[in-house]
């Protein structure tokens, strides 16, 4: 069992679909660590209706990458705040080397970064996960309409929320997403693992068997 405290500072990597999210919510429901999702931070933007959210919608509906400076200072912010002083969770961040060598430069010794986590699953795999993917609008719960199904079509089994698909996880633009993540997100792998701080998992698996793996390798 893991204490309900610890003091990680974890990247989590993969393409889109390989169960980042998911898995950092359940880490988070477990333990007291900051989950800082940048594609949750820009579609709450985006909701809000901010100028910035609204920049970032034409990128990310259209499945590229937000301009790294923009990203780079929302992140900087967003790791001062008090609830991520001493761990977190960085999932879908950093996604470029420019943003990965920006991170390296913003921690100091003391906060350094002591996990890079890479999920990797086959892309034929990624494809049927994200147009299958549902997301309760309520509570932020994620779904599968074949894999991982609510009890009643449509509606969170959690909080009775209306369960609503991604803008950009129609075909079109997961294409080009896939596309992003081998051509400038890939090379993060060889970037942290010549650090020597990067595990990988198999996250073609059971999300419960990927989460018992992943506990293990944060211990
Ligand atoms: P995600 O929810 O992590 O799949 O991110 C959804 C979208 O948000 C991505 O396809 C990008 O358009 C944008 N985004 C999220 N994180 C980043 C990042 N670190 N750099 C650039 N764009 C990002």
């Amino acid at each position: 069992m893991m204490p309900t405290t610890m003091q990680a500072r974890c990247v989590f990597l993969g393409a889109p679909g390989a169960g980042k999210g998911t898995q950092a919510k359940r880490v988070a429901g477990m333990v007291d660590i900051a989950h800082i999702s940048t594609g949750d931070m820009l579609r709450e933007e985006g909701k809000s209706g901010s100028e910035l959210g609204m920049e970032a919608k034409t990128y990310m509906d259209a499945g590229k990458l937000v301009p790294d400076q923009l990203i780079i200072d929302m992140v900087k912010s967003r790791i001062q705040k008090p609830d991520a002083a001493s761990a977190w969770i960085l999932d879908g961040f950093p996604r470029t080397l420019p943003q990965a060598e920006a991170l390296d430069q913003n921690l100091s010794n003391d906060n350094a970064l002591t996990h890079v986590i890479s999920f990797a699953v086959p892309e034929a795999v990624l494809m049927g996960r994200l147009t299958g993917r549902r997301t309760c609008a309520r509570c932020g719960a994620i779904w599968h309409i074949a894999h991982k199904p609510p009890a009643k079509a449509g509606i969170c089994d959690n909080c009775g929320g209306e369960l609503t698909q991604r803008s950009d996880d129609r075909e079109e633009a997961i294409g080009k997403r896939l596309e992003v993540y081998r051509t400038q997100t890939a090379p993060l792998l060889a970037y942290y693992r010549d650090r020597g701080v990067l595990k990988e998992i198999d996250a073609d698996r059971s999300p419960d068997i990927v989460f018992q793996e992943l506990l293990t390798q944060m211990q």
